[in-house]
């Protein structure tokens, strides 16, 4: 499914940010949370639309939209990744940065937050034009971003080398030499060890702490990751490390199944000649991708984008268990039939927290100036991940609910104790 095919189903419906708001409800309910906190968190701090012209190759100007939304700071400077997609709105946006603050409370990180973007096609963008609109968006949100305010990192369609610009552009305006106020950095720049994969390592640590919970073993389940960019291709490559055999990749440009088992470093190698995408990949069967999600499998790891999993495609899911690599991969009535079917779901701020957990481990590395071996990294990481899967996974018991209620009632936990004590409404 195109991105654009899965936004507009999700119209159909409802918008992204309601859809936030509709679990936020099922969970305030069940934990009884405050009135007062409730109605703050249905209301994002601060909202941002910037119009950002650029120079393209041709010597025309080019205006781009640009968003920053941050919604809470209750337990601290608000965290948050950067989108370049062209279905990037205001609404999108919201529901992304509210998603950040769940996530982060789950995580225990002493962040809330944010998330931003910019809608443009980046594949159709050169270098050049990509470097001056990352330029161009940095110095409108010179007073949004700050190393103790607001702190950026990639998302879809982003990566290092956009920090990088970023950064450079941030501390020019600002004057400051400030590596903190972004994270996902390059390494020679002050980023982190052990950060390009941590989405994906997170991953993996969820799947297998479920898999304990479930009583199967990592070395007889098998698994389909959609998505093959930063979430996908670390987390099919460490998944397939801890013996999970990969059955099924798939990208915008194709979809794979092999019963057998897919050679994951081959369809790296793969990747890597060919522009970081999977088409005329030729290590397993190439299937039409609306099949990659219904196919046969134990687990399954949306890791490319939102609203793939809806109530028309379901009730067909074979897995056993969903570990969300994507952000809100599945729609809300979707999760009622999984729920019929007890397929059990990692939700997205527990699975993909891995993520935002280095990146605050690269901001306190910034702020310290003093960096940490990858093992040390990924050890903390692993650590912290583990612990939130149980805490989720113990609400999820305590409350008789979902996982992704609980992972949102561990959030509002956290929140709601901040918002009180600060008395900030
Ligand atoms: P990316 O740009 O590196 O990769 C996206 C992948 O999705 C690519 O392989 C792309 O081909 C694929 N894709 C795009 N449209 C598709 C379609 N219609 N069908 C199948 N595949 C499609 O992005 P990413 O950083 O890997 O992010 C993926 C998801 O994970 C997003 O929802 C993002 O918000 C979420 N996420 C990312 C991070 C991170 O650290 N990068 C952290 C948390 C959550």
């Amino acid at each position: 499914m195109s991105t654009q095919t899965a936004n507009a189903a999700a119209s159909k419906h409802e918008s992204m940010f309601d859809a936030v708001l509709a679990r936020l409800d099922v969970a305030a309910n069940l934990m009884n949370l405050s009135e007062d906190v409730k109605t703050v968190l249905k209301n994002p701090i601060k909202q941002v639309k910037v119009s950002l012209p650029v120079m393209m190759d041709n010597g025309k100007i080019q205006v781009y939209e640009g968003y920053r939304v941050v919604h809470s700071m209750a337990i601290g400077p608000s965290k948050g990744g950067i989108r370049y997609a062209m279905d990037v709105n205001q609404d999108e946006v919201m529901a992304l940065a509210a998603w950040m603050s769940f996530k982060c409370a789950v995580a225990n990180l002493p962040y809330g937050g944010a998330k931003g973007g910019i809608k443009c096609d980046p594949r159709a963008m050169s270098v050049g034009e990509l470097e001056r609109l990352s330029r161009a968006y940095a110095k409108s949100m010179k007073d949004v971003f700050g190393v103790n305010r607001d702190i950026p990192a990639p998302d879809m369609g982003t990566s290092g080398r956009e920090m990088a610009w970023i950064l450079d552009e941030f501390n020019k305006v600002t004057g400051e030499d400030s590596p903190g106020v972004i994270t996902g950095k390059p390494i020679a720049i002050g980023g982190s060890l052990g950060r390009d994969a941590a989405t994906g390592r997170g991953v993996m640590v969820n799947t297998l702490a479920a898999l304990k919970k479930m009583g199967l073993d990592p070395k007889k389940v098998s698994a389909v990751v959609q998505g093959f960019g930063n979430v996908g291709s670390h987390a099919a490559r460490l998944l397939s490390e801890q013996g999970i055999k990969i059955v099924g990749i798939g990208d915008h440009t194709a979809s794979f199944y092999n019963e057998n088992g897919i050679d994951i470093k081959a369809a790296l190698e793969f990747a890597a000649k060919n522009k970081n995408t999977l088409k005329g990949f030729t290590g397993a069967t190439e299937i039409p991708s609306n099949q990659l999600l219904i196919s046969k499998c134990d687990v399954l790891v949306p890791a490319a984008l939102q609203n793939v999993i809806n109530v028309d495609n379901a009730s067909k899911i074979q897995a056993k268990l969903i570990v969300e690599g994507a952000n809100g991969p599945t729609m809300p009535d979707a999760d009622a039939i999984l729920n019929e079917k007890k397929i059990i779901c990692v939700p997205d701020i527990l699975a993909n927290s891995g993520g935002v957990t280095v990146s605050y481990f690269e901001w306190v590395q910034n702020k310290a100036g003093y960096y940490w071996t990858e093992d040390e990294v990924n050890t903390k990481h692993d650590h912290k991940m583990e612990i939130a899967f149980e805490s989720v996974w113990n609400n999820a018991e305590r409350f008789k609910t979902s996982m992704r209620i609980a992972a949102y009632i561990t959030a509002l936990q956290k929140i709601e104790q901040a918002v009180k004590l600060k008395g900030a409404y």
